[in-house]
């Protein structure tokens, strides 16, 4: 049994979560442009949502569990309550120990001040923002990471600091990744860790500005501008956006952002995630040639640009073999083996009229405990597949993330526990076979150096701290 004190942190951590602010002056609602953001960042989310706003004299708020379209139902709630034309929200996504704690739902604001914040990221290891806490006489006890980032700026907004400047004081403290929107009643303020390793963009839109997680938040009319700098701070008023760096940027984004996290029509350091993973699967066939398949499908939804890449590829026609009920909920945060299994059961459905018979390739983007896999290739043989072979467009996953993606810890990880040859044997495969380390990397057309790659090699690119601990070098 896990202690107590380990279940709280195991809560704290693994939160990726999205962003979304607005601030523009002929609007009257940007609450309203803010609800449509965060729905098309669902998917970096699902568990809670807020927003909060301001008409210039007051901050307004709605914060509350569950998708979007659920906190910001019309029947339950008149948008019209956030009123003003800034605002800022939050998705959140945290591990199944923080469901239902609605203490912890961003925009956080506080008591004495009147500024929120709201963060996608992870800080591993929070211990100076305790010890600069403590030396002002504040309690962290029960605070999460982006609570005492909150707690450590309105140290200095109480005492007058414009919050730009008091972001800046405090950011020294702030070791580890995060992508952050804050705001007071007159402006928003957004900025991005030295490494940048969760994504931030910003848009025009009007007379006024946008900035949000990923650029799929964006629709048409909205003119995306360019990804806030890693190190760069970004201050939106009603005269325009100025910018500073307040530290020297390193470009090191999370390489899962292009495996997994992002959506396919976003695009992350102006490169189209859809046209990368469709890449990763082109790649796949070039390193695989020898594998003989009838048919290759995608494990819904994330494996299908990269079967699409490798079909055109390899020649091999691209069928759909699974069916992914779109209403099924979250099957990745369950603690439990057996109830995953059920879920990923529940969410996908073989289709036997297209598999029966046939040699069949399987594309998925990666392979965390090894549930959805071995359920997978499962549910394929039963429906009267001959062979099944895997292919995955990421290197093995041995590492634990710190900078809030949820993965969880390193002895969870199939590919920390076995070699690839016991994996095939676990997910009863006929054969498995991840994209190279260095091709998915060329797939980018990126720099190895651009990115934060810890989750397949282990080097973190900011100070884990205590963290260190729980990772063993494999
Ligand atoms: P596994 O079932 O092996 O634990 O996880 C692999 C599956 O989970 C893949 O289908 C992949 O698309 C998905 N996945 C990978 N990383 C994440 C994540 O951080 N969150 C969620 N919800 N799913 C993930
Ligand atoms: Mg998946």
């Amino acid at each position: 049994m896990p202690s107590p004190e380990a279940i709280v942190n195991a809560a704290e951590l693994n939160e990726k979560c999205a962003v979304f602010a607005a601030n523009i002056p002929d609007t009257e609602s940007a609450a309203r442009i803010v609800t449509t953001g965060l729905f098309r960042l669902q998917h970096r989310g699902q568990e809670g949502s807020g927003v909060v706003s301001s008409d210039g004299e007051s901050l307004y708020h709605r914060r509350g569990r569950g998708l979007v379209t659920q906190v910001f139902d019309p029947e339950d709630f008149d948008i019209a309550k956030l009123p003003g034309s800034i605002a800022i929200g939050h998705n959140r996504y945290s591990t199944s120990n923080g469901n239902g704690n609605t203490l912890h739902y961003q925009p956080i604001i506080g008591n004495e001040t009147p500024f929120a914040l709201a963060h996608n990221g992870n800080i591993p290891d929070t211990s100076r923002l305790e010890a600069f806490l403590d030396s002002r006489g504040v309690s962290s006890k029960n605070m999460n990471d982006s609570e005492m980032m909150h707690t450590a700026i309105e140290q200095y907004v109480k005492c007058g600091a414009p919050l730009e400047e008091a972001v800046r004081e405090v950011t020294p403290l702030f070791t580890g990744a995060y992508s952050l929107v804050l705001m007071d009643k007159d402006k928003v303020v957004a900025l991005r860790d030295p490494k940048g390793v969760r994504p931030l963009s910003l848009a025009g839109y009007k007379n006024g500005y946008l900035v949000a997680s990923e650029t799929c938040a964006f629709t048409q009319d909205m003119r995306h501008i360019r990804d806030i700098k890693p190190g760069e701070e970004v201050v939106i008023d009603k005269n325009g956006f100025t910018s500073q760096q307040f530290a020297e940027g390193e470009q090191k984004l999370d390489i899962f952002e292009f495996v997994y996290f992002s959506r396919p029509d976003s695009h992350l350091l102006g490169k189209s995630v859809y046209k990368v993973r469709e890449r990763f699967g082109e790649m796949l066939a070039e390193e695989f040639p020898r594998i003989k398949g009838d048919i290759v499908i995608d494990v819904p939804n994330s494996g299908l640009p990269a079967a699409h890449g490798f079909a055109r590829a390899s020649g091999i026609p691209k069928e759909v073999g699974l069916i992914k009920n779109t209403y099924s909920g979250r099957t990745f945060i369950d603690p439990g083996e057996n109830i995953r299994a059920q879920k990923v059961r529940e969410k996908l459905t073989p289709l036997p009229e297209v598999l029966a018979g046939q040699r069949v390739i399987v594309v998925d983007d990666s392979i965390v405990r090894g549930t959805t896999p071995r359920e997978v290739v499962k549910m394929i043989r039963d429906a009267g597949a001959i062979e099944v072979h895997m292919l995955i467009t990421s290197s093995p996953v041995k590492y634990p993330d710190f900078y809030g993606i949820d993965t969880p810890q390193q002895s969870k990880l199939l590919a920390a526990r076995m070699s690839i040859d016991e994996m095939k044997q676990y997910i009863s495969a006929d054969s498995l076979h991840f994209l190279p380390y260095s091709r998915m990397i060329e797939a980018t057309g990126l720099p190895e150096d651009a990115f934060s790659t810890s989750a397949f090699t282990g080097n973190y690119p900011i100070d884990i701290g205590r963290k260190k601990s729980e990772v063993i070098r494999i």
